[in-house]
């Protein structure tokens, strides 16, 4: 099952297209954007002593704030793989047992690679960044986010995952109104009460929700994401993601993912691709964009260990895996896709590569989420999809907050901790919540200890199920 698809509704109605040029319009939204950004950097390069930004044009109340200009610009994104930068007196939390904690210590980074990390580090030819007053640590990695939605944020804060029009929900808002553009009639889902006749997203809107997800991301300090696009309604709007990504300068999957199909109103669309094809789809975007892995955007894709499309001879995966392609895919009480897809020996054993999101609903017995052990309350509770999970290496996203928000089911952590599992956490999307990683991590924590905690309580553990152990904040 797979919750965030847009629904693919037959047609009503015709469309007016949904391919807007790029480079249409006087002042783009683009370069609007790109404005914003450089106004950002400027006031960072500012507030850093940066001598570059002292170089006033502006004499007004703000002093020596000024815009960057594409020279201050320069060397700011991209792989930087020849520069040599210090960070000079930061406390320094490296997060690797072996080299500990520092609290005052300098990190000099060479090209692509952390060179060294100690106090009072020389290194002259190196750009220098004072990091007094601050931490240093590495940054975090989100494993899901649909970054299209961001410019959506907020926009139903109380919205459950289900429910038709009038409700408003996030498959009636986001996935119908601004995803599909259209309302599908909740008494007849063949029809529709209201049909734009394409996605209400030109290709350059998804630019810039991913330029501006990007930016929100690192503002938080996540460095390193996961695009689990979904909005892949003509290949330009697919280009158009691509391209928001490379040019934020952030390390990304991008997960390629369907959107709404309207090729029956002469809207090219080319989701899936197909095997050994490289003109459309996943064989496309490989061929032009990610021929390379020595990049800091890389392939994923989100299609299912399913067949690739309707009459094919070959899984989604094994599509994916012939282009290289991570495999990045939503499962909410799909234990039976688990299942099916360990029997098809097309989608191999060794599951290393693939992360399933959400995770939820898993066990065999509808009952008690805690789940422990094999004497547990009320009977042996066991979970066939969690065993193939473990045996097969595959890795866990938990996107705990909008889980637990939009009712997608109590977020596995106690399951795939008694499987030794330990699963990453992600935002999904900022159309409900925040996409702060400190939110994160204490959602998950408070409630792991919070179901935990209840057991310890007679009246609450009737089975005498065993505590689990607490998660702890070290
Ligand atoms: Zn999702």
């Amino acid at each position: 099952m797979s919750e965030n698809h847009p629904p693919a509704y037959p047609l009503a109605g015709d469309g007016e297209g949904s391919q807007v040029s790029l480079e249409a319009g006087v002042m783009r939204r683009r370069d609007f954007i790109r404005t914003g950004a450089s106004g950002l950097a400027g006031a960072a390069l500012a507030a850093a002593g940066c001598s570059r930004a002292s170089e006033s044009q502006n004499t007004g109340p703000l002093g020596n704030l000024r815009s960057a200009t594409p020279q201050d610009l320069r060397g700011l994104v991209g792989d930087g793989r020849r520069r040599r930068i210090l960070l000079r007196g930061g406390v320094v939390l490296t997060l690797d047992a072996r080299l500990g904690d520092f609290e005052k210590a300098d990190i000099l980074i060479d090209g692509k690679t952390i060179a060294e990390i100690a106090p009072n580090i020389s290194a002259s030819d190196a750009e220098i960044v004072d990091c007094s007053g601050t931490i240093v640590m590495p940054g975090f990695v989100t494993t899901h986010h649909h970054q299209y939605e961001t410019l959506q944020r907020s926009m139903i804060p109380d919205g459950l995952l289900q429910g038709s029009w009038p409700q408003e929900s996030y498959g009636s808002v986001v996935q119908n109104i601004w995803t599909a553009g259209r309302v599908a009639d909740p008494q007849n889902p063949n029809s529709f009460v209201w049909d734009l006749g394409r996605s209400p997203y030109d290709p350059e809107d998804c630019y810039i929700s991913e330029l501006v997800a990007c930016l929100s991301e690192i503002s938080e300090g996540i460095t390193t994401g996961t695009d689990t696009s979904q909005s892949s309604h003509t290949p330009g709007h697919t280009d158009a993601m691509i391209k928001g990504l490379i040019d934020s300068g952030r390390r990304m999957v991008y997960a390629y993912t369907g959107g709404i199909d309207r090729s029956a109103d002469g809207i090219a669309y080319e989701f899936p691709g197909a095997m050994n094809d490289t003109t459309k789809g996943i064989g496309r975007i490989a061929k032009t964009y990610f021929s390379s892995k020595d990049q800091l955007v890389t392939l994923g894709f989100g299609g299912g260990p399913g067949l690739a499309a309707p009459g094919s001879e070959y899984t989604g995966w094994q599509l994916a895996r012939a282009f290289g392609a991570s495999l990045h895919n939503h499962n909410v009480g799909g234990s039976a896709v688990v299942i099916n897809a360990a029997a098809d020996a097309r989608n191999g054993n060794d599951w290393s590569d693939v992360t399933f999101i959400h995770c939820t609903r898993w066990q065999d017995e509808a009952i008690a989420q805690i789940s422990y052990g094999s004497n547990g309350y009320p009977k042996d509770n066991k979970s066939k999809a969690w065993d193939i999970w473990r045996d097969r290496g595959a890795h866990v996203s938990i996107a705990n907050l909008i889980e637990m928000q939009m009712r997608h089911g109590m977020p596995p952590f106690q399951q795939a901790l008694n499987h030794g599992i330990l699963p990453s956490l992600s935002p999904d999307v900022d159309t409900n919540m925040t996409t702060d990683p400190f939110s994160l991590m204490r959602g998950a924590f408070c409630l792991q200890r919070a179901l935990a905690n209840d057991l310890a309580f007679p009246e609450s553990n009737p089975g005498r199920l065993p505590v689990p152990q607490l998660l702890t904040s070290r």
